[in-house]
This record gives C-alpha cells, sequence and structure tokens, in this order.
C-alpha cells in the first residue's frame, strides 16, 4: 500500500474551480498530489489532451505538491506504474454517486490494494461540470466565476474568437 501519493485522475475538459477545489482539498491530504488527465480515445473533447494537461498545470501552480500528467489505459495500471494506491474523486450530487460507487468497485476488484477516497465538492460547485460549463458558454452565458482565469481565456479564444473580451 503506498500512502504518501494521490491520483486524481478525470477528463478535465477544461478544469473548473469545483475540480481546484477538490485538488486543494487532497493536496492537504497527501504529500503528493498527480492529476492526471485521461487520454480518452473513444470521446473527442473540446480541448486537445495537451491543452487540458496545460490549463491544469496553470491552475493548480499554486500548489507545490501537485503536479499534472496524463494517461491512458486502465486506472489501476497506472496507479501501479505512478506507485500510488490512493484514487481522490470528487463527489457533487447523488447522482455522481452510482458511478463513482461502480466505478470505486470494480477498480477494487481489478487491485484489492487500491483506495478511492471522495472528497465533497462545495456546495457553490455542486451544479458545475465541465460539460455544461462549455454549453452554458457556447449559448452565451457568464461562466468566468466557475473556471480559473487562464481557462476562461481559453474558452474565449476557442468558443467566440471574434470577441476576444466579451
Ligand atoms: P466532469 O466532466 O463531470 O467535470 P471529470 O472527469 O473532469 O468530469 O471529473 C473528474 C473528477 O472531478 C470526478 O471525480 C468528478 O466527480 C469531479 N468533479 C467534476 N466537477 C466537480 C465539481 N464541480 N466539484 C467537485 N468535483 C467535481
Amino acid at each position: 500500500m503506498y500512502r504518501h501519493k494521490a491520483i486524481y485522475p478525470g477528463s478535465f475538459d477544461p478544469i473548473t474551480n469545483g475540480h481546484v477545489f477538490i485538488a486543494e482539498r487532497a493536496a492537504a491530504l497527501f504529500d503528493e498530489v498527480e492529476v492526471s488527465v485521461l487520454i480518452n480515445s473513444e470521446k473527442k473533447g473540446a480541448f486537445s489532451l495537451e491543452e487540458r494537461v496545460e490549463m491544469a498545470r496553470t491552475a493548480l501552480a499554486h500548489l507545490p505538491n501537485v503536479t499534472v500528467n496524463s494517461f491512458t489505459g486502465l486506472l489501476v495500471d497506472f496507479l501501479r506504474q505512478r506507485k500510488s494506491s490512493i484514487v481522490i474523486r470528487g463527489l457533487r450530487a447523488l447522482s455522481d454517486f452510482e458511478y463513482e460507487f461502480q466505478m470505486a468497485l470494480m477498480n477494487r476488484k481489478l487491485e484489492p490494494e487500491m483506495e478511492t477516497l471522495f472528497i465533497v465538492t462545495d456546495a457553490k460547485y455542486s451544479y458545475l461540470s465541465s460539460h455544461t460549463l462549455k454549453d452554458v458558454f457556447r449559448l452565451g452565458g457568464e461562466v468566468r466565476s466557475m473556471v480559473p482565469p487562464n481557462v476562461y481565456e481559453k474558452l474565449l479564444e476557442r468558443f467566440r474568437p471574434e470577441t476576444p473580451d466579451a
């Protein structure tokens, strides 16, 4: 059992203030936290893997014990490779629970030593997901308070190139 380092995996397409909140809480609990951006070949993200990693790195630069990398394949294999036994996941509403519960049990079946730790989100981020964020932004909604400043800049570039500071 490796306890000093936790892995926080996800799509982070893009990273939001909800993700940052979870990373900050995890950083206070562990010596090292590695945010691991998932390479998902089936799902074409809004941002490339490199963009997602770079956005997350900038957004988490204030946390000295947090690093950002990417991974592909099975999470349990990645944990072994990184010498970690702990996976961090954020919990928003009850709706997250069923999927997260399934994933946690499946991962435990594959690797009994692995532990999934859930950190409950802050109430103000409980409705926030990367998916809804992008939808709202595309339709002209204000999302500045929901993402780190560097992510907001990237959203403007990607979805509203003609209005650099809307
Ligand atoms: P999403 O597209 O739903 O944001 P991710 O795969 O990027 O999903 O999420 C990675 C992890 O971060 C998951 O454990 C997810 O539950 C968690 N997470 C996502 N959004 C939030 C939020 N607003 N507050 C807390 N945790 C979150």
